[in-house]
């Protein structure tokens, strides 16, 4: 079994929020530097720039995954992944079946811009991408583990758009496979975090919108055996051996 470190969570220029310094090679050349062996690209509602950063890391060794972070109709974010790029944007097209059609506006929340692996501009998108999507959270995961995606709930120590913010203790039994915390949360908060909801594994993640905040210290370690997708998701069920080391263990 291989000891692997992931950052599940970064945004890329895509997202309005995110830095002009999140492009494809340029994240790739900052995981590798970090020691990281799987990154997922997961933008607000759209998973349109995961192939780019998969084909800048093509040949290095680390493990790109196409996610989103979806925005739930009560403003609860949680993190989509899946197995390829192409079953990201399936995914991305249900959630956006009815998705509010509100445009960005550049000057106000930034530009989202759609890049190739060669950070090469394809275009813009034009609908604003940090807004809740018409489907509420609990149907959001249903869907996307109906689709054999991995899905965690988005920072939920944080105060805004997190499933406990918003609704309160995640019930037990939740159909996630893991909560995040953000890596500001102290091994004392995340112990107290637990005894209020247990029952799921903790990952942490850089949740990074500007290089300089993919950090070592906001990744989790996972136990594999090889580095690819299905192994990853039998680590977040603890299955055949693999596993996820407590961030904060
Ligand atoms: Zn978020
Ligand atoms: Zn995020």
């Amino acid at each position: 079994m291989k000891q692997v470190r992931a950052d599940l969570h970064i945004h890329t220029v895509l997202s309005p929020c995110g830095e002009l310094d999140m492009g494809a090679p340029d994240i790739v050349e900052r995981a590798l530097d970090l020691g990281i062996g799987i990154l997922a690209v997961t933008d607000h509602n759209t998973a349109k720039n995961a192939d780019a950063v998969k084909k800048a890391a093509r040949g290095t060794g680390l493990l790109v995954i196409a996610g989103l972070e979806i925005q739930s109709a009560e403003d609860v974010h949680a993190v989509t992944l899946f197995r390829t790029p192409e079953e990201a944007l399936d995914f991305e097209a249900w959630l956006w079946e009815d998705f509010p059609r509100i445009l960005n506006r550049p000057d106000l929340f930034g530009p989202q811009i759609l890049i190739d692996e060669q950070n090469r501009i394809l275009g813009e998108e034009p609908v604003l991408l940090v807004q809740g999507a018409r489907h509420g959270i609990d149907a959001i995961v249903r869907e996307a583990r109906h689709r054999g995606g991995i899905c965690f709930l988005s920072h939920v120590d944080r105060e805004a758009f997190s499933y406990t913010a918003i609704l309160g203790p995640v019930p037990a039994g939740y159909p996630v496979d893991a909560l995040e915390l953000t890596c500001r949360a102290t091994k004392e908060a995340a112990a107290s975090f637990c005894r209020s909801n247990p029952g799921f594994p903790l990952v942490r993640n850089s949740d990074a919108h500007g290089l300089d905040q993919m950090e070592t210290r906001c990744t989790t370690v996972f136990c594999l055996e090889e580095l690819d997708f299905s192994e990853l998701l039998l680590a977040f069920r603890g299955e055949g051996g693999r596993g996820i080391l407590d961030p904060w263990g």
